[in-house]
């Protein structure tokens, strides 16, 4: 049974003295000039505000999760093709050689530097850091190579292509690619 609606007789009840909140918070004006000849707004500079902007963004590591489960517990895992034996530093889930699923190895955290780059200017994240270096890890029984940090080194003229480097990790992980990074061995 419908109900019955009993407010149809009574008038709408309107709150017109209804105000939202003031607010003093962001960007809070008091004062802003205007023209009285309207023509003259076409030649307005643009208002610009500033707005703080932060959002908690969930990032999937996937099938690339044991990697960084690997780094917390100080060990860096690569990935190694049980068809053909590729054996890969930066780990693939599938073999970019013949297609086939990977399994999960474990690296020698020893390796030597195949080639290095000295990063001047960098992302906003690392910017503080530069300048810093970056080298590309060979590993025994590794066919690719591993892009990461290395510190304990001032000058770029330092670094030797083939220098020993060992792996260091960061005692708090921060299950990010730099819990990782390499001192000379
Ligand atoms: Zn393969």
């Amino acid at each position: 049974m419908a109900k019955k609606r009993s407010d149809t007789t009574s008038p709408p009840a309107y709150h017109r003295n209804a105000k939202l909140d003031e607010v003093m918070t962001g960007t809070t004006v008091f004062n802003v000039p205007f023209p009285k000849d309207l023509s003259s707004l076409k030649g307005m500079s643009p208002i610009v505000i500033k707005h703080p902007y932060s959002i908690d963004y969930l990032h999937s590591y996937g099938q690339d999760s044991p990697f960084f489960a690997g780094l917390a517990n100080r060990k860096l895992l690569g990935t190694r093709c049980g068809c053909c034996q590729y054996t890969y530093a930066t780990p693939r889930l599938h073999c970019a050689n013949c297609g086939a699923e990977t399994d999960w190895v474990e690296l020698p955290l020893e390796g030597r530097v195949h080639t290095f780059t000295t990063c001047y200017y960098g992302s906003e994240e690392f910017l503080k850091d530069t300048p810093f270096h970056l080298i590309l890890v060979e590993f025994d029984g590794a066919d690719t190579l591993l892009l990461t940090r290395l510190i304990g080194v001032d000058r770029p003229e330092d670094i030797r292509i083939g220098m020993k480097v060992k792996a260091k990790f960061r005692r708090n992980s921060q299950l990010k690619p730099t819990d990782v990074y390499f001192v000379p061995g």
